[in-house]
């Protein structure tokens, strides 16, 4: 709780603070500037090293140390303690909240500027509270349906050698006197089998002597349980929201195609004469405006990140998609009561789960590349990084590889289809290291 409560004032320091200082000067360091301190704290090193600390050791950092965890908890143990409505437990908001907040976030510039970080980050955690306030008692109601990255962190903790096993055999034989335990994301704990709803806080462990936190084989969750829990939303995050729409707003601005279709929407524009989506402004919490330090997005700047957002989504997902629907056709066959084209919809869930490695890794590399800017604007060049970027890629797509194997040889039946399904799977790895590597 110390812990928490600590993150909790440092995190309200850097995102409300920086929000009502002037800008930095053109000769201020991240050292000698909270503006710039707080932006390098928040995108170049929280970011990206909490998605680590989601492969290395689960979600931890939900449950010991999210500021907005901890306040909507804490909200809720004070508030209405209604029961969750059917609104809020809408299936598709992992992947409808990530994307939204991706899309949003790159429209005001959220990496560069302290306004449109504490209009994101702060929005979020408000909306973390009221939920709290409202609903659940005890409980964690925005982590487990409504937080934008819990889609995420739920994926990469599948990744983790460590998670919370439960014994059943000994969940059941216990004589232990039941006592109270409150699980805030409310995981069903006796049939829990992996890590990717558990928030590691530790509460549970020697439960009834049958929970314990224990090593597994990295990627074991995702070969041997994700199959038989299948969720389309998880397929929609992974392929069309991080190979997609995330592997876009990473490279959006540096994009020469992004560039070539803006200069052709501005000529066809001029050439009908209509200049305002050219030279129009529109406020900074709607895009991008701050004309003293040079930096204002037009309506059609806006209009063709959305498009670029939208077409990188599309293209790279929909390939991804036609191979894992390929490779799932190939692996499925009618079973037991199941048709066939139920078996082949489980198929594909499953193998979109062996893409989670190369998803993250763009996401990771993605915030990476914001570290190495912050830095580089400081005048501290990290000449390594891109060796390190391409050594990430090739063992993310190894690991994806890897696991693809993994999964096609639990339903081929023979080493041939083995074989035949996983070079299927290639093609949807590859789509996504090209959607990544797009710009280059
Ligand atoms: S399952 Fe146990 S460790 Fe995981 S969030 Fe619930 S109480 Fe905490």
């Amino acid at each position: 709780m110390a812990v928490q409560w600590i993150i909790v004032g440092i995190y309200a320091l850097l995102v409300v603070v920086p929000a009502f200082l002037p800008p930095p000067a053109r000769t201020a360091h991240i050292w000698t500037n909270l503006t710039l301190f707080a932006q390098f704290v928040f995108w170049g090193i929280w970011w990206p090293f909490v998605l680590v600390s989601m492969v290395m050791v689960g979600r931890l950092w939900c449950g010991v140390m999210c500021p907005e965890g901890a306040l909507s908890e804490t909200a809720s143990r004070h508030g209405r303690g209604r029961s969750a409505p059917a609104w809020v437990k809408w299936k598709m908001w992992p992947f409808v909240a990530f994307v939204l907040t991706t899309v949003y976030g790159q429209m005001l510039s959220v990496y560069q500027y302290p306004k449109p970080a504490l209009l994101i980050l702060g929005g979020s955690t408000v909306a973390a509270i009221w939920i709290g306030y409202m609903y659940g008692r005890n409980k964690r109601i925005w982590c487990k349906y409504l937080c934008p990255v819990h889609g995420v962190f739920g994926l990469l903790s599948k990744l983790s050698p460590l998670h919370y096993r439960v014994d059943r055999a000994a969940w059941d034989d216990s004589t232990k006197p039941v006592a109270r335990l409150n699980c805030a994301p409310i995981v069903p704990i006796r049939t829990m089998q992996g890590a990717s709803t558990c928030h590691m806080c530790g509460r549970c462990a020697g439960f009834r002597d049958a929970v314990a936190l224990s090593r597994r084989t990295p990627g074991s969750e995702i070969v041997h349980v994700a199959g038989s829990q299948t969720k389309p939303w998880e397929t929609w995050l992974i392929v069309f929201g991080l190979l997609g729409v995330a592997a876009g707003a990473f490279h959006w601005a540096s994009s020469p195609y992004y560039i070539a279709g803006k200069q052709a929407a501005a000529e066809w524009l001029v050439d009908k004469g209509v200049m305002w989506p050219i030279t129009g402004h529109v406020p900074w919490w709607v895009l991008t405006n701050y004309p003293d330090l040079n930096d204002v997005m037009s309506p059609l700047d806006g209009a063709m990140l959305l498009t670029y957002l939208t077409f990188v989504a599309l293209v790279f997902g929909g390939a991804i998609m036609v191979f894992l629907a390929s490779a799932g056709r190939l692996l499925a066959r009618p079973l037991g009561g199941a048709t066939l084209g139920a078996v082949w919809r489980q198929r594909t869930h499953h193998l979109a789960q062996a893409l989670i490695p190369i998803a993250g890794s763009i996401v990771f590399l993605g915030l990476l590349a914001t570290t190495t800017s912050i830095l580089k604007a400081d005048g501290i060049r990290l000449t390594f990084m891109p060796t390190v970027e391409n050594t990430v890629m090739a063992a993310a797509a190894l690991w994806s590889v890897a696991l693809a194997w993994r999964i096609c040889g639990l339903y081929a039946g023979s080493r041939t289809r083995q074989i035949a399904a996983t070079t299927l799977m290639l093609g949807a790895i590859g789509a996504g290291a090209l959607a990544w590597a797009l710009p280059y």
